[in-house]
């Protein structure tokens, strides 16, 4: 999913996924909407960002 870059990022959600898109210089992220996804995630390591996008991809 390929979405929109806000001016200020939500201060509450801190990411550390420095290859993403959306992700700032001071780990935070800059989506307009974030969408978590895997409705059968037991375990917080199979939950997953779908809006992440590399950078340079999309
Ligand atoms: S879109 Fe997802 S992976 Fe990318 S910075 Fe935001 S929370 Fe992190």
């Amino acid at each position: 999913m390929s979405g929109k870059k806000i001016q200020e990022p939500n201060p509450g959600v801190g990411c550390d996924v420095t290859s993403c898109k959306y992700n700032t210089v001071d780990c935070h992220c800059s989506a307009n909407h974030i969408s978590v996804q895997n409705e059968n995630a037991v375990t917080k390591g199979e939950t997953y960002c779908s809006t992440f996008c590399p950078r340079g991809t999309c």
